[in-house]
């Protein structure tokens, strides 16, 4: 696309764009009477307005039927699960019965590794990428010493290379190749939260299974934002939340996939709940383990409903529109924002983007370097009605850092986008 520096260009863009339709089923935050240009749907999504009226349906049928709403109405609460299963399947790229809505993303992923991450006294180690979002971090290392090893020597991280931001594909599998006789687990984020760089996926699956390890992944920042093959791919398993592309709320559910080679395997160590119980018989109450099939027998718990219901009208949203189509938009929005901060650079600023150039390493965040100026012009943007994170990292100098820009496909216009990089222009 030949884009042009101009906001009647922008304009022009929202009005061929075929999903502009879906920004007005959104509620965004106000700044001085007006929409605030919203770049942080990689951090908590904007709020679908379906979502309350799906709340009040829950309460409603809480009150009408008490108990018996798990199986009266029109989503019984006790099937609640299965009412999410094809849409997340769709988003993902998986078979239904490979995806399951359950806990929260940390939680799942320590659920996965509890499956996933089985050491031998020779095969101990997780590679995973340098930098990981802390969350990650800290369950990789707990789990390495749950198992009685030393997360100096078993969590080999990759870092990129000298005067690089991001990591190359290459650099990877020469890890995993150099590691391949000790590593039991190859665990990398889909989407890097600081950098925004997409992993190629499918390679780092091929090569982890060539070591002869199993392969998971984060997709906290992949799901909703780009294209996902997990079927496919082969990868063993995967975890993501709902709050940050998927807009389904603070502290909203998280998802799992586990390939379908594993899922019907009832052998594989896991942590068990009532509610991965083959369902025929759970409420025999009986002693006695018996996973349902798929990833459905991994869930722990029945079903929280509220913010379940949250999820689901989000994943309609998802549903109908589907991720190739958003992809397209958000690959020129993206590059429309890189196109206008590399002309300001041009005429005299200096932002720095690391995230890759290449559409295909990449989702739809941008992360930029800014110079000492850095969190005055932050502050800036948030006082003239712009919304988006800032990651103070003395590594690029004294109160730099770096400012977190995702232009989301679903709710964010080439306006947003125009009116967000001339602000970034300002003197301040
Ligand atoms: C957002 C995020 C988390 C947060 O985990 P929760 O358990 O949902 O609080 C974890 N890991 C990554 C990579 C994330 O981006």
């Amino acid at each position: 696309m030949q884009y042009e520096n101009s906001l009647t260009f922008a304009q022009q863009l929202d009005q061929q764009d075929p999903l502009k339709s879906y920004r007005e089923k959104f509620h965004f935050p106000q700044h001085n009477g007006k929409d605030v240009i919203y770049l942080c749907g990689n951090s908590l999504g904007l709020q679908p307005k379906s979502v309350k009226n799906a709340l009040l349906a829950e309460l409603e049928q809480w009150k009408t039927y008490g108990v018996e709403g798990h199986f009266k109405g029109e989503m019984p609460w006790m099937y609640y699960h299965k009412f999410l299963t094809q849409q997340s399947a769709n988003l993902v790229g998986a078979k239904p019965e490979e995806v399951v809505v359950m806990n929260t993303l940390t939680t799942n992923l320590h659920l996965m590794m509890v499956s996933f991450y089985r050491p031998t006294k020779d095969r101990f180690k997780i590679i995973m990428e340098g930098g990981a979002f802390p969350s990650d971090q800290y369950a990789l290392e707990t789990q390495v010493r749950f198992h009685g090893f030393d997360p100096e020597s078993a969590i080999v991280e990759v870092h990129p290379r000298e005067g690089e931001t991001t990591l190359r594909t290459e650099d990877i599998l020469e890890v995993i190749k150099t590691h391949s006789d000790q590593t039991a687990l190859v665990m990398f984020g889909g989407v890097n939260y600081f950098t925004g760089q997409w992993y190629d996926l499918k390679a780092i699956a091929e090569a982890g299974h060539a070591a002869g390890a199993n392969v998971g992944f984060d997709l906290a920042h992949a799901a909703g934002n780009v294209v996902l093959k997990l079927h496919d791919w082969n990868i063993d398993f995967a975890v993501w939340c709902s709050y940050k592309y998927l807009n389904s709320g603070p502290g909203g559910p998280s998802g799992a996939f586990v390939h379908e080679r594993h899922g019907n395997n009832p052998e594989l160590p896991r942590f068990a709940g009532w509610w991965g119980h083959d369902e025929d018989s759970r409420f025999l109450m009986k002693k006695g383990f018996i996973p349902m099939k798929g990833a459905a027998g991994w869930q722990l718990s029945n079903a929280q409903i509220f913010s379940f219901a949250a999820h689901k009208v989000s994943l309609d949203i998802f549903d109908e529109v589907g991720m190739e189509a958003l992809r397209i938009k958000s690959e020129l929005l993206t590059g429309f924002m890189e196109f206008l901060i590399n002309e300001a650079n041009q005429s005299g600023y200096s932002f720095n983007i690391i995230t890759p150039k290449n559409a295909k390493d990449r989702g739809c965040q941008l992360s930029i370097i800014t110079d000492e100026s850095g969190k005055e012009l932050f502050n800036f943007l948030t006082e003239n009605g712009v919304i988006a994170d800032w990651r103070e990292d003395n590594l690029y100098g004294k109160n730099a850092g770096v400012i977190r820009v995702a232009s989301v496909p679903l709710y964010n216009s080439f306006e947003d986008v125009f009116n967000f990089v001339e602000m970034l222009k300002k003197d301040i």
